[in-house]
């Protein structure tokens, strides 16, 4: 049987397969050492071991450029147009939730205070933001207008290099939403198809058609992003693998400067979780088959590999990758996979993970929206573990 179809990752447990390769890179291993460890001692197949070297040497480069006491901002905007069958996120349809997002928004500000003050008082630099969840731009301009003048306002942005939303459904992009995503110096969104097939879109309650995809990134291209990302899938219910195929030409022709091809993964939470054949979804070899498709496409037309994460549960044991064109890897991404910097969160179901050499901690939010207001002093007091973590008590 193919090596691809069977482990492609051997016996290399953990989702942060290149994080170990980073490592030996960094104790001084040469390639060949490296390669023969990965292929020898974890049975990872020879197309992965190439991979997860290239990824890291490109990860190495960009860490080379992140100053020691730099930190990650994440801040949670946990709701969305509709829910999507995979979704084991926290977030909530946006309708059912009206009532509040005015009370969550003012509760998040109270704790990107908290975050402010320990940044203040711990000398860190933030290189960068990312506003996920859910789906930012699931709110009205006008919140979105509020929040990002709140971030602009609290913090020293000095030394960011990248602020990231992630608009993600392409049905919640306007006019208005991308001028005020301009005004406060977003330079990276992404427009996330999942499919190029209207069909599948249907059938993962994504609410969204292909056609409202090109209109969005059309809208988005008369902005300056410095960075437009594009999620897809491979492995999703009922899609063959010319269907994926299709996905991938389509997106590649767009010429967005940053491609994540991710392999479905089933998740607990998440509505899909159900038999496999039941859901339709497709044979690993099928989902094997999809990604090499992509990665072949993609390095054909001038995209590279930079950053890659394994989850639970993944299709065909296989992987989800960052691809970048023009020099545009994502800082948070690399940062939050390698662990090389510690993320400060705010916000529903938020983790704020602490690194301080091999050590790591996180600190957790609470996962749903009433409660996350009920307890929001409570969140805002579990940060001053930061302190601890960090060893330097503030006077
Ligand atoms: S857009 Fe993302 S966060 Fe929202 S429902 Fe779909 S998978 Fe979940």
């Amino acid at each position: 049987m193919n090596e691809q179809t069977t482990a492609p990752w051997g016996n290399l447990v953990g989702i942060r397969p290149v994080k170990r390769v980073v490592k030996m890179m960094n104790d001084g291993l040469c390639d060949e050492k490296i390669e023969t460890v990965l292929k020898q001692d974890f049975a990872v197949s020879s197309e992965k071991t190439a991979l997860a070297m290239k990824i890291a040497k490109i990860e190495l480069e960009v860490m080379k450029t992140i100053p020691k006491n730099a930190v990650s901002l994440y801040i949670d905007i946990p709701f969305c147009p509709s829910k999507c069958v995979y979704c084991s996120f926290a977030s909530m349809p946006v309708s059912e939730m009206k009532d509040f997002i005015e009370p969550y928004l003012n509760a998040l500000y109270l704790e990107l205070d908290k975050i402010k003050t320990i940044v203040t008082d711990l000398n860190l630099e933030i290189v960068s933001i990312y506003i996920g969840g859910g789906t930012p731009t699931s709110i009205l301009s006008l919140e979105l207008d509020n929040l990002l003048y709140k971030i602009t306002r609290t913090f020293d942005l000095s030394g960011l290099r990248e602020f990231t939303i992630e608009a993600g459904r392409p049905d919640t992009i306007t006019e208005s939403k991308l001028e005020v995503m301009q005004k406060y110096g977003v330079d990276r969104i992404s427009i996330n198809p999942q499919s190029m097939n209207d069909k599948t879109l249907e059938m993962i309650g994504r609410k969204h058609t292909v056609e409202q995809v090109y209109k969005a990134f059309e809208l988005a291209k008369q902005y300056d992003f410095k960075c437009i990302n594009m999620d897809v899938i491979a492995g999703l219910p009922k899609e063959t693998v010319s269907e994926f195929a299709h996905t991938i030409d389509a997106v590649t022709d767009l010429e967005p400067e940053n491609i994540t091809v991710h392999t479905m993964s089933i998740k607990r939470a998440a509505k899909l979780n159900q038999d496999r054949d039941f859901a339709g979804l497709p044979e690993d070899f099928d989902v094997a088959e999809m990604i090499s498709y992509a990665h072949g496409k993609l390095q054909n037309t001038g995209y590279e590999p930079y950053y890659l994460y394994r989850q639970k549960n993944i299709l065909g044991d296989l992987e989800n990758t960052g691809f970048s064109r023009r020099n545009t890897p994502g800082i948070y991404n690399i940062c939050m996979m390698e662990e090389i910097r510690s993320v400060l969160s705010a916000g529903v179901g938020a983790v704020t993970k602490l690194v301080r050499g091999d050590r790591i901690e996180r600190i957790f939010n609470v996962k749903d929206v009433r409660e996350y207001l009920k307890r929001a002093t409570e969140m805002r007091e579990r940060k001053n573990y930061i302190y601890e973590f960090l060893n330097l008590e503030v006077q």
